[in-house]
């Protein structure tokens, strides 16, 4: 069947080849999306060409044609990095064809992916201190036969273990290509929902934009609006997110089709600003009339903007002022920073600008980015160390804990020199 499927394929695009061949107008470079197989070879030859910020790596088959689940993971010097501290890194995620007959969802994916790499190559601070992943198809079995679900008929965006079956899904199979919305047998039933699942629990995860196509918007993770609404206990940040990003993308966003899509679960399970980016209303067609990163030149600023922006999508506190029983914070992210301590009193929001003097009885000062807990707690969960101050009612001797932390200090930086000397 896969050879007729491929043979089929083959024809149709040298057909649509020869009429555009003739329609297209001549300054216009006509590309053909990527396939699957096609796909594969190219991330994995982009990632090839940067080791040191770069890792290639397969994460799972899919359930019909045993087709890898592959993604690129992208971080400074990321070959030296633990496990541990890959995934503490603030992080971005980014996955293309949920729905395989979606193709320019993979690639915006690549795309920025592209971009990225090329960008952080050439100067290092675009990646510092962050982590980016990138999964261009999260159905291979969709995207290799052109079809919306998975092999099992399942519409992978409405299978996720958020609001399952709670709106805009339907109890039976369909067919290819647009083979509707099933949401599967049980919540998270199929391989490549929970691979997906599986990636992102090992994220700290602050932006997940899901790419599809049809409607070229933007779709929030749950409804908000009319029946089935459930209000977004972040609100302020998405809607100042989103304002941001229309200045970029021109893009207005909506409520989504359906109950348990991906974002729905990225924001309610894993606490991340999520959203599907509808990065184009083309849906159908296997070739576009114009290059695709034309075609995807709006959507792509809009991730430029999350990237480059990704500490501040929350609450960001940075501190102005500190004293041996006090520190001063301002919040300067993109949402309220909620429950700041510093080991006494605890404030319970501090808005997005605001600034606020806080009593020290200890020397870390913790807090959480969003309001929103997810599945864990202490997913959003922020900690800062302080100076050890010391009181001047000592007389500026400084106290037995200040000298022990000074000499923790002078521990680290020599054991940081002689890690130099090693490399
Ligand atoms: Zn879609």
């Amino acid at each position: 069947m896969l050879a007729i499927v491929n043979i089929v394929k083959y024809v149709l695009t040298i057909v649509a080849l020869a009429f555009l061949a003739f329609s297209a107008q001549p300054s216009e470079a006509v590309e053909v999306l990527h396939t699957y197989d096609s796909m594969k070879d190219d991330t994995q030859e982009l990632a090839s060409q940067y080791p040191d910020i770069a890792i290639y790596s397969e994460q799972g088959m899919s359930t019909g044609l045993d087709l890898e689940i592959f993604s690129v993971d992208v971080a400074l010097n990321i070959t030296e990095l633990t496990d541990e501290e890959l995934n503490a890194l603030p992080t971005m995620y980014v996955d293309g064809t949920h729905h395989g007959n979606e193709g320019m969802s993979a690639e915006a994916s690549f795309l920025f992916l592209q971009d990225v790499l090329e960008r952080s190559a050439a100067d290092p601070s675009y990646l510092e201190g962050k982590r980016l992943v990138v999964t261009p198809s999260v159905n291979p079995d969709g995207y290799f036969i052109d079809c919306r679900n998975n092999w099992n008929s399942v519409d992978l965006n409405r299978n996720y273990p958020y609001m399952w079956g709670m709106y805009g899904t339907s109890d039976t199979r369909g067919s290819c290509p647009a083979s509707g919305t099933y949401r599967g047998p049980s919540e998270g039933s199929e391989i490549e929902t929970q691979i997906n699942m599986e990636m992102m629990r090992n994220m700290n995860l602050y932006v997940y934009f899901s790419a599809h196509t049809g409607s070229n918007d933007i779709v929030l993770p749950w409804k908000i609006t009319g029946e089935f609404a459930v209000p977004i206990a972040d609100w302020d940040l998405y809607e100042y997110f989103l304002n941001e990003s229309a200045n970029v993308s021109g893009l207005t966003y909506r409520d989504p089709g359906g109950a348990g899509e991906s974002i729905a679960w990225g924001y309610g399970a894993r606490a991340a600003l999520s959203l599907i980016v509808e990065v184009d209303d083309m849906q159908w067609s296997p070739i576009v009339s114009t290059t695709i990163r034309g075609a995807l030149s709006n959507e792509l600023l809009m991730y430029d903007l999350a990237w480059e922006n990704l500490e501040l999508v929350g609450g960001h506190l940075q501190i102005i002022d500190e004293t041996y029983n006090s520190v001063t914070v301002q919040n300067i992210g993109w949402g309220a920073a909620y429950n700041v301590t510093a080991g006494g009193e605890v404030i319970e929001k501090v808005e997005r600008n605001q600034i606020i003097t806080i009593s020290k009885n200890s020397n870390i000062l913790n807090y959480n980015r969003l309001i929103h807990e997810g599945e864990e707690a202490d997913l959003t969960l922020i900690s800062m160390n302080l100076n050890s101050i010391p009181n001047p009612k000592n007389g500026g001797t400084p106290s037995i804990g200040f000298i022990s932390a000074s000499l923790t200090l002078i521990a680290i930086a020599t054991s940081r020199k002689r890690n130099d000397y090693n490399n």
